[in-house]
This record gives structure tokens, C-alpha cells and sequence, in this order.
């Protein structure tokens, strides 16, 4: 069972190393994707002896640690978020990614958003009062059972690929992130994605050990191997450039 706590955050804005800055409205994420890489650390720096992705801390005061910091803060990239999903269910709730955006759209502070949730959606108004902003979703298959399996508690594909192409259709440059590359089909992939995104990224499985149990459980363990993973790739570099996509590989 889910264990949500209302806590007092000291900061929120924070250095990142992948862009200048990382924002994390949640300590914890209840969508729990079985590769999740924060479930490797997050778990013992936050203190928390429940297994990943059943807790989560709520930082009910973001909005005025996130406006103190602002006041100080040299004008730099915001990422929402490193170690959690900014739309993970408690946000319809809490409104804490709403609030912060609010104020970031109002100092002008560049922001890359990154989720698997379509209540992205709910924020548009939002994006669009940014001169700077990337809005992303993680696509990581076409193929839904796989999503799944992978992801049990994330929104369908199908719903995330409609988020991009409303978001997109919205005139805000969208990309998706493909990673980490699970089973499916690469073609049927570009094809989805095509028309919806400015850029797609693409990564691989990079903690493949921590999974690794899980793979030979479902019987696929040539998918988790280094040569699926080139051989995929290359199917889907080959499909983005027919279709004059932007892409970057990421391994
Ligand atoms: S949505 Fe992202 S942060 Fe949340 S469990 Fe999945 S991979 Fe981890």
C-alpha cells in the first residue's frame, strides 16, 4: 500500500549535472516501473524502508522554498524531474509541478519536462507562457503489452503518444524520450511517433543487472543483451532518417 507523507522540503531547486538545474516536487514515484534507476539509491537517501514505489513524500511547501531560491538563483535549465514523475498521480491532487511552474513561467526560467503521465495535459496553459520549454514524454515500446508488464502503473502508449501530439499541436516543441529500449518494434515506434515530436532520445537498459531476474522471468533474454540493443537502434536511427526526424543517440 501507497504511504504518502506531507513533508517540509529545504530545498528544491537543485545542481544538476544534465542540465543547470533538477526539480523534484515528490520524494518517491507511485508509477514504479520495475527498471526504475532512482529505486537503486532513492530508497536509502530518503530514509524510507518501504520498497520503491510505495512511498511518497509530498513537499507541500515547494512553491515557497522554489520562490526564495528563485529570488537568489542564476537564470539556468530547469529539469521536472530527475528522480520522480512531476504527473505522477498525487500531482492531481497536490498541484505542487502546477504551482512551481507557475513560477518558473513567470521568471522566464527555461524548463525540460519529462513524464509518462497525460496529466502533462492539464499544464498546457502553462506552457505556453514560456519563451524556453521542452515538454517530454517517455516512450519506451509501441507495444502495450510490454508497457505493461515494464511499467505497470504508467498510462497506456497509446495515451502518451496522444499527450505528445496535443502538446505538439499546441505549439510547444515536444520530444520523446525511447529509453530505456525495451522489446517491441522500431518501425511500428517511428511511425507512432512521427508528426508529434521535435526530437526523440534514445537510450538503452543501463543498469541491466538490477533487471536482470526480471527479463529470464518473462523469457526474454536476448531482448536485454548489448547486441538487441545495437540491433535496435539501428532499425530505429534508420526509420527516424526516412522520415527526416531529429534524433540523439544517447549510448
Ligand atoms: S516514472 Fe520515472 S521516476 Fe517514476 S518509477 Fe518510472 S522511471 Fe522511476
Amino acid at each position: 500500500m501507497l504511504k504518502v507523507k506531507e513533508v517540509e522540503a529545504k530545498s528544491l531547486l537543485n545542481r544538476s549535472k544534465i542540465f543547470d538545474y533538477c526539480l523534484n516536487p515528490y520524494t518517491g514515484c507511485q508509477i514504479n516501473c520495475t527498471y526504475c534507476y532512482a529505486r537503486l539509491f532513492m530508497r536509502r537517501y530518503s530514509g524510507h524502508s518501504e520498497a520503491w514505489g510505495e512511498f511518497v513524500d509530498v513537499k507541500v511547501n515547494a512553491f515557497e522554498v522554489l520562490k526564495k531560491q528563485l529570488d537568489k538563483a542564476k537564470k539556468g535549465t530547469v529539469w521536472i524531474s530527475s528522480v520522480c514523475d512531476p504527473y505522477q498521480p498525487l500531482e492531481a491532487t497536490y498541484s505542487l509541478t502546477r504551482c512551481c511552474l507557475k513560477e518558473l513561467a513567470k521568471r522566464q526560467f527555461p524548463v525540460n519536462i519529462q513524464t509518462k503521465s497525460k496529466l502533462v495535459l492539464r499544464d498546457v496553459d502553462i506552457f505556453q507562457e514560456f519563451e524556453t520549454i521542452e515538454v517530454g514524454l517517455t516512450i519506451t515500446t509501441d507495444d502495450e503489452r510490454v508497457a505493461r508488464l515494464f511499467e505497470p502503473r504508467a498510462p497506456s502508449v497509446e495515451e502518451r503518444v496522444r499527450a505528445l501530439e496535443i502538446i505538439h499541436s499546441s505549439g510547444i516543441p515536444t520530444f520523446a524520450f525511447v529509453g530505456p529500449l525495451l522489446p517491441g518494434n522500431p518501425e511500428r515506434l517511428a511511425e507512432r511517433l512521427e508528426g508529434k515530436v521535435d526530437k526523440v532520445f534514445i537510450d538503452k537498459m543501463n543498469y541491466v543487472y538490477s533487471v536482470k531476474g526480471f527479463y529470464h522471468q518473462l523469457g526474454l533474454q536476448r531482448e536485454m543483451t548489448d547486441r538487441y540493443f545495437r540491433e535496435y537502434k539501428a532499425r530505429l536511427i534508420y526509420e527516424l532518417e526516412k522520415r527526416n526526424m531529429n534524433f540523439e543517440v544517447l549510448f
